[in-house]
């Protein structure tokens, strides 16, 4: 099931709230502590508020008047508190109410308790920490689900992975009803795989709402991670990398995901540590994951196997699991060609093979593409702004020129620019030079494109950078970074889908 907390300042701003997210959630949590005035009668009567509005369909309401300790904004006196629960909960209308950890046994709630039994509203019995796991959460999560008839709940603000690895491993250990949440970005996972890991209910908010377990709206749960089709047989894929939340990929996957019919969710993961992210993909037994900067080589440790893509270009994006391992590969490097061979193979009678290309930057994506161009034959010059760099790129990928030669030289530099000109049927630019915010950036800003160049830009913000523009305006035929984009992630999702089909059958 999923809540929504409403974080708005007035009774009727939260109903309002509530009824525009309807179609995508199952009930509400009122934060009362953010109310700005809390007139205790029309507190009781919320629930009917909010139902009279909603063509009578019924919304469970948990009340929850969070202390500033706990990350609410309550700090007035704790009885009155107490009384304020206690009062609205006689009303009888709140399905839940919210009772934290510390006052179960001090005797402190016992009117709210008896209050809530009477009128038969559950109690949930909550935990928060902001400050990382705050201990061993699988003892705790056993000790509150010890409570009779009380639902227990741990809200943790995890700082790394292997944070966010304690709070699904007290998930996947407890049992019976329970709700593990977590907040921040390294608690964003858990938020998405409640249901698949066993929970009873998750939080979401309003995207514009102050709350601490805010960050994902409840329109996107639905649409884009299908959160209510989610279960405890759902195969769970990730994109992994620091930062991540601005990831494309969750949009990309998921969509093909739902389109293929598959009971399969793709989460973003923020890695800090790459040990403890394949300890939390072993207990989750994830099938499939997009691996993305700064992780692409230190993933490869971890990996069972690795095709010649991995080993040539030094870097892996996609893990797909294999038994009990995980094989890694790179779909860059195809994922770069298949717009460039399409091109060639309509530009040249023989395609790519035997033409010359030059490679503008010698970073880790330059890896890829080079790679990609000489293994179909393509002869190879790398420009770099440090040319050390260039040298080491080229002696790493030589052994793999087969069948075209691979040289280096300094971008910018006479015998670069000498180079460049026996390159030039093909004009590839790698750096981060163009891309968004610095869109000036250039560089070949000397170079006069001739027209017969084939540009390819792998920067895909903006679409169109300007040297790509500047090659098309004297008539080069282009190709935008986009392509190789999807191009990649396309090869991925054929992948993850293969390895589901194998999976399942
Ligand atoms: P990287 O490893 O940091 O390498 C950056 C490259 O840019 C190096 O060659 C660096 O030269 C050069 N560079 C940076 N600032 C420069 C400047 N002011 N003048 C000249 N050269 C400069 O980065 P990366 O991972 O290779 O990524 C590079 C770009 O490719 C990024 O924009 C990324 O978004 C894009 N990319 C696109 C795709 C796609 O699917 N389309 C995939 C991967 C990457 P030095 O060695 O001299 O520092």
């Amino acid at each position: 099931m999923l809540f929504q907390s409403l974080t708005a300042s007035t009774l009727s701003a939260n109903a309002q709230l509530a009824r525009e997210n309807l179609p995508w959630i199952d009930g509400v949590e009122l934060r009362a502590d953010l109310l700005s005035a809390v007139p205790p009668d029309a507190l009781g009567r919320f629930p009917q508020f909010l139902e009279s509005g909603t063509h009578q369909r019924s919304v469970p309401v948990i009340l929850t008047i969070r202390r500033r300790r706990d990350g609410g904004k309550y700090d007035d006196d704790e009885g009155k508190r107490l009384r304020l629960l206690q009062h609205a909960v006689e009303a009888g209308n709140f399905s839940f109410v919210d009772l934290e950890e510390d006052l179960s046994g001090s005797g402190s709630d016992e009117e709210v308790r008896r209050a809530a039994y009477k009128s038969g509203t559950r109690v949930i019995r909550s935990f928060h920490s902001f400050d990382g796991t705050g201990g061993d959460l699988s003892e705790r999560l056993a000790r509150l689900s010890a409570l009779p008839g009380e639902i227990p709940r741990i809200a943790v603000e995890p700082r790394s992975t292997s944070d966010l690895l304690q709070l699904v491993r007290a998930s996947l250990q407890a049992r019976g009803e329970r709700i593990v949440a977590g907040m921040g970005d390294y608690g964003f996972p858990l938020r998405i795989l409640s249901p698949v890991l066993g929970n009873t209910l998750a939080f979401c908010s309003h995207s514009s709402a102050e709350s601490a377990e805010g960050g994902v709206d409840p329109r996107t749960m639905q649409e884009l991670y299908r959160y209510s089709t989610l279960n405890q047989s759902t195969a769970i894929y990730a994109v992994i990398g620091n930062p991540i939340m601005h990831s494309r990929s969750p949009a990309f996957h998921n969509s093909r995901f739902a389109a293929a019919g598959m009971n399969a969710v793709y989460v973003p993961i923020k890695v800090d540590s790459v040990s403890s992210f394949f300890e939390l993909a072993g207990e989750l037994g994830m099938r499939g994951v997009s691996v993305t900067i700064p992780h692409k080589e230190a993933v490869i440790p971890f990996l069972k196997e690795v095709d010649e893509s991995v080993t040539a270009v030094g870097a892996c994006n996609t893990i797909i699991r294999d038994g009990e391992g995980y094989r890694g590969t790179n779909t860059d490097v195809d994922g770069f060609l298949t717009p460039l061979a399409h091109r060639a193979s309509k530009k040249w009678e023989g395609g790519l093979a035997g033409r010359a290309a030059t490679v503008i930057g010698a970073g880790g994506a330059s890896r890829a593409v080079i790679y990609a161009l000489i293994r179909e034959g393509v002869n190879v010059c790398v420009l770099n702004r440090t040319e050390s760099r260039a040298r080491a790129v080229t002696e790493d990928l030589s052994p793999y020129a087969r069948n075209a030669s691979l040289t280096w030289g300094k971008l910018g530099h006479p015998e670069g620019n000498n180079l460049l000109s026996r390159h030039s049927d093909i004009i590839i630019q790698t750096t981060s030079l163009g891309m968004h915010p610095d869109t000036d950036g250039d560089p070949l800003p000397e170079y006069r494109f001739h027209g017969h160049e084939l540009v390819y830009d792998i920067v895909y913000n903006p679409p169109v950078t300007r040297f790509l523009s500047r090659a098309a305006e004297c008539g080069c035929e282009v190709i935008q970074g986009g392509e190789m984009f999807e191009g990649q992630a396309l090869l991925q999702a054929h992948l993850f889908q293969n390895a589901y089909r194998m999976r399942s059958s």
